[in-house]
């Protein structure tokens, strides 16, 4: 007895205990928000400067989870979207990659590519998508589980997979940008056979062809952005028609050289038109009308873009993030009006975080810098062949994960776990390279702690290689797209892992929590926010902190 008063006291004091449970008091709406490679500290760094109804306001008034990580590697866009909306890491939902290599024909893989399903709404192929390759449920698929369809779930992001990955298979329907010469939302034949006409007026708006005619300025006096470093400086990407990385940037004219209305992806305005669109769904859906709970899982793309091109430090990136602030501030009015203030509930955080760029941490001192994926395929290859004579014995490196002929290796009688161990040894000399473990002790050895969990934790067995790497912190492989400007994502290291996670809205108890929490925690709290089942195969446990109490 005395023992049970006690546990009582204690709940109390830590905060613990909830209402009474009284059967499921949904809200009217869930709004999912994924700001892409959001690290936590854009709301420190630039936190002066924000207004008080954006960011501010779901800090103020909601639940800011201050220590929330990532728990696998590779941080990349469609596995952490998979991961919020599934609550577990790819090692269970299988998204490892945005591409992964595949054994049976030898190809690479696009996390959302589906060529069985047709675009919708365009005459082109950026249709061909669909979660076909996402085994687990998400917050969406369980949400129409829970009301036998009658909840409406849609996944937005200029990104397919933003939007694919988040709503999940179950989903009414899933849309993406599409640039080129189109400009406009689309979908596939997986959701729909048709856009609905809300969406086709929406397109005919062209708005993404009216923000690609103007001038990207800064929103503040230029001198003002001391969160970042000179305009003009060596780590940025300087874009087409440009001689220096610096502001202004003539977007009508850039748009000719740089993709047309792909373009868009490259600058703040592609987070404002997806809020053009997000309000344009929430009306034409009627979502948060009735008394069914709805969910929009929304995804910001171009945080992502302007931060691999302009990197942490870049004036470019800290406007972005000033110009975002006023669309969720935008975005959050729209849902006061329509759905109702406390009628609804939202989340925000991020698919991944950005590191610095390696050159500019060098110039500041620290340990940092590139390493090419073709000198980890050749020191492979070489260790393969001095202990067994020439042959293809390394078919692909992608992912920090090397993939082994191993048709070749069984058809020369070899012990493949023997291999790649031998691979790993060899790789582990290489300048940047950390860790290196084989597929077999990945398969024979539960870590539960450190980096070496992170990678397990991101380890599928059918669809991952045969040899995992892990690069020092500050290092990244260096690639085509952004040589060595900017920022690239992916490794198990905080300034890739740590990011926002605010909870705000109905149900959920103000304050701010620096316990260590994952985002696989996300769906099952929402799942029990929401009172229906958290998606099938999560591992992420429930938040207590964010869940409202007694009074
Ligand atoms: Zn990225």
């Amino acid at each position: 007895m005395k023992k049970c008063s006690l546990v009582m006291v204690a709940s109390m004091v830590i905060g613990f205990a909830n209402a009474q449970y009284e059967g499921p008091d949904r809200p009217k709406l869930v709004v999912g928000i994924i700001v892409d490679q959001m690290r936590v500290d854009y709301l420190y760094r630039y936190w002066d400067q924000y207004g008080d109804d954006g960011f501010k306001r779901l800090i103020k008034d909601g639940h800011f989870c201050r220590n929330t990580h990532y728990n696998y590697m590779s941080t990349l866009t469609g596995p952490g979207h998979a991961s919020v909306h599934t609550g577990t890491t790819p090692e269970n939902h299988g998204i490892i990659a945005n591409d992964w290599f595949l054994r049976n024909n030898g190809k690479t893989t696009y996390c959302a590519l589906d060529t069985t399903v047709k675009t919708v709404g365009y005459d082109g192929s950026r249709g061909k998508r669909s979660p076909t390759w996402l085994r687990s449920t998400t917050i969406a698929d369980e949400l129409e589980l829970a009301t036998n369809g009658r909840a409406k779930t849609v996944g937005l992001a200029n990104k397919d997979r933003g939007a694919i990955l988040a709503a999940g298979r179950m989903a009414d329907a899933a849309f993406w940008y599409v640039g080129g010469d189109e400009g406009k939302y689309i979908s596939s034949t997986w959701y729909l056979e048709d856009l609905p006409d809300w969406l086709k007026t929406f397109n005919a708006r062209n708005l993404a062809d009216e923000y690609l005619n103007g001038t990207w300025e800064t929103l503040l006096p230029i001198d003002q952005y001391t969160q970042s470093i000179a305009d003009d400086n060596p780590y940025e990407t300087i874009m087409p028609t440009k001689e220096r990385p610096v502001f202004p940037y003539n977007l009508k004219e850039i748009r000719e050289e740089k993709g047309n209305m792909g373009l868009l992806h490259y600058t703040p305005f592609g987070n404002s038109f997806t809020v053009d669109m997000a309000i344009a769904t929430i009306d034409g859906e009627e979502m948060g009308k009735d008394d069914e709970c709805d969910m929009l899982a929304l995804s910001f793309s171009s945080t992502d873009k302007v931060g691999h091109y302009f990197g942490v430090t870049g004036i470019e990136t800290q406007d972005t993030y000033l110009r975002l602030d006023l669309e969720i501030a935008r975005l959050l009015k729209h849902l006061d009006k329509e759905v109702g203030e406390e009628e609804y509930l939202v989340f925000l955080t991020a698919d991944h975080g950005g590191p610095h760029n390696p050159n500019y941490l060098r110039s500041q001192k620290a340990s940092s810098g590139f390493i090419q994926f073709v000198g980890v395929k050749t020191v492979a290859q070489e260790a393969l062949e001095k202990a067994h004579g020439p042959g293809q014995w390394v078919l692909e490196v992608i992912n920090e994960q090397v993939f082994l002929n191993r048709d070749y290796i069984t058809q020369r009688g070899l012990d493949l776990g023997r291999q790649q161990q031998l691979v790993a040894d060899a790789i582990i000399e290489m300048d940047g390279i950390m860790k290196a473990v084989s597929a077999y002790t990945l398969n024979t050895t539960d870590y539960n702690d450190g980096v070496m969990e992170l990678v397990q934790n991101g380890f599928d067995q059918e669809r991952s290689g045969d040899v995992m790497f892990v690069t020092d912190p500050g290092y990244y492989p260096w690639e085509k797209w952004y040589k060595d400007k900017g920022s690239d994502h992916r490794a198990p290291w905080n300034y890739d892992t740590h990011v926002p996670l605010i909870f705000f809205g109905k149900g959920v108890q103000p304050g701010s929590s620096i316990r260590e929490m994952y985002i696989t925690d996300i769906a099952p709290t929402i799942a029990m926010m929401l009172s229906i089942q958290e998606p099938n195969s999560t591992t992420g446990k429930v938040i207590p902190e964010v869940i409202k109490r007694i009074k």
